[in-house]
C-alpha cells in the first residue's frame, strides 16, 4: 500500500500517527507487524515525542547544526545535506500491531521527515 504525503516546506516533520493508526485498524491484521518504508533519498521517518511540539523543531535545529546546508559536499545537486540527514534518520520503521491496534508508547508519535521539500512523497506500508 502507498500513502501519499504532500510536504509543504523545505524541511519539516509531518505527524502521520493518526493516519497510520487508522491504516492498522482498518487492516485484517490482528496481531502482527507493520513496516513503514520511505522510498526516497532526501526524506526519512522517525518516532519521537508527541506532546511538546518544540521537540520537532529541536530535532530539525540539531540536524542543521551537525549537517549544515552549506558545506564541503561532493554531491552537486545542491541538496547534499538532505541526503545525509535522510541516512542519519533512516528510511524505515518496524511497528507492532496488537489486538488490531498499533502499539506505540504513550509519548510516541510517528513523523515523516522532509529534508528537501516541498514535494509529493510516497510512504510504502505493509502488514503481516
Ligand atoms: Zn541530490
Amino acid at each position: 500500500m502507498d500513502i501519499i504525503i504532500n510536504s509543504t516546506r523545505p524541511e519539516e516533520l509531518i505527524d502521520i500517527t493518526d493516519q497510520i493508526k487508522k491504516t492498522a485498524k482498518d487492516s485484517q491484521v490482528k496481531n502482527g507487524i507493520m513496516v513503514l518504508y520511505v522510498p526516497h533519498t532526501t526524506a526519512a521517518i522517525t518516532i519521537n515525542e508527541n506532546t511538546d511540539m518544540n521537540v520537532r523543531q529541536d530535532l530539525l535545529n540539531s540536524l542543521e547544526r551537525i549537517i549544515p546546508k552549506e558545506g564541503n559536499y561532493g554531491h552537486k545537486g545542491g541538496n547534499a545535506y538532505a541526503h545525509v540527514k535522510s541516512s542519519v534518520i533512516g528510511q524505515s520503521l518496524l511497528l507492532i500491531i496488537e489486538d488490531g491496534i498499533l502499539k506505540l508508547g504513550k509519548w510516541q508519535n510517528i513523523y515523516f521527515c522532509e529534508f528537501d521539500g516541498p514535494r509529493k512523497r510516497n510512504l510504502y506500508v505493509t502488514m503481516k
